[in-house]
């Protein structure tokens, strides 16, 4: 048994040297470096390279922050390659003239300042902080209407749209470094899409097996629909087990016959609704993340008359809630 799983483990081993030796070396990208002339060095000011530094032995180097007046007195732009070429085209231009080069010292010295001076210019400018921008109804997810967070389900923000969902909620088991984006930013960044299921545009959407676009929420609320992966919460699956009768059903808030609806929990009650409608509604929409016997979530909405009242009482505290506002 024990060989055997050595002998898997060596062939695994030569598998990956093998796979070392097939990249295409050619294809990797090329280092690229600039060398500075001593004069240039030392014409940017930085004549401490030139002295050989010696630590002392036994001491602890202290690194102090430097203050808001010392960096504004600094020249800490930097340039890169990009600036570079400019530079040199810029300089080919007034050779023509007969004109002298504009050094890369000077270069940066205008570049840091206009940064810096952009900076302050803003800075005065009246008008929303960072901080205002985010509404707490806009910082809500935008799957489960909570605004409540752990340490390992955190409210993201799409980068490209700003809707806000909880990782557990859209499926984003590890948030990346840098920016993260939606489904809809990321595959129909410049389009506006539509949800099967109803006529609203605003939300988290995801892509059915079909690649056409729902909110994850409908996907969630229509009980024939079905996720394949449940921890990336796509693609939206069984769109075609939704039977006939949901999708002639014509929405009480919205007034619209459009996508399918969901019905009031009540048995008597055949009010029908879009479930982005209820939600935007206040209407009661009860998540209990429950299992039942085949794994499923039980959900239970009801429309303005029927709310039980249970349901209203534990608002406060229920964690999978829409509290009920008296829409009709
Ligand atoms: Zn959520
Ligand atoms: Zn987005
Ligand atoms: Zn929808
Ligand atoms: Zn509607
Ligand atoms: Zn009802």
């Amino acid at each position: 048994m024990l060989e055997k799983a050595q002998e898997e483990r060596n062939k695994e081993k030569a598998h990956e040297t093998q796979h070392l030796r097939q990249v295409d070396h050619s294809r990797l990208p090329k280092v690229s470096f600039t060398t500075c002339e001593p004069e240039e060095i030392l014409e940017r000011g930085d004549s401490n390279l030139n002295t050989s530094y010696s630590r002392p032995e036994n001491h602890y180097i202290r690194y102090n922050e430097p203050t808001e007046e010392e960096l504004y007195e600094t020249v800490e732009y930097d340039m890169d390659e990009m600036d570079r070429a400019w530079l040199d085209m810029y300089n080919q231009e007034k050779k023509k003239d007969h004109r002298t080069d504009v050094t890369s010292f000077l270069f940066e010295s205008i570049m840091d300042r206009l940064e810096k001076e952009w900076y302050c210019l803003i800075q005065g400018v009246s008008g929303p902080s960072t901080e205002d921008v985010i509404l707490p109804e806009d910082s809500a997810c935008a799957v489960c209407d909570d605004t409540e967070v752990e340490n390992s389900n955190a409210i993201v923000f799409c980068d490209g749209c700003n809707v806000a969902v909880h990782q557990d909620c859209y499926g984003i088991p590890y948030i990346p470094e840098g920016q993260w984006l939606c489904k809809k930013c990321q595959i129909a960044p410049n389009e506006s899409v539509s949800c099967i299921f109803c006529p609203n545009k605003d939300g988290a959407f995801k892509q059915t097996t079909d690649d056409l676009w729902a909110h994850l929420l409908c996907a969630i609320w229509i009980p024939e629909v079905r996720l394949k992966n449940t921890v990336y919460m796509e693609p939206i699956d069984y769109v075609d087990k939704v039977p006939k009768g949901r999708w002639r059903l014509t929405c009480c808030i919205c007034k619209k016959r459009q996508g399918a609806c969901i019905q009031c929990d009540n048995k008597h009650c055949f009010s029908a609704f879009h479930v982005t409608c209820a939600k935007a509604a206040g209407l009661s929409m009860k998540m209990k993340l429950q299992t039942t016997q085949n794994g499923g979530i039980i959900l239970n909405a009801y429309c303005d008359k029927h709310t039980p009242r249970e349901y209203e009482e534990s608002n406060e505290e229920n964690e999978y809630q829409i509290v009920q506002s008296g829409q009709s």
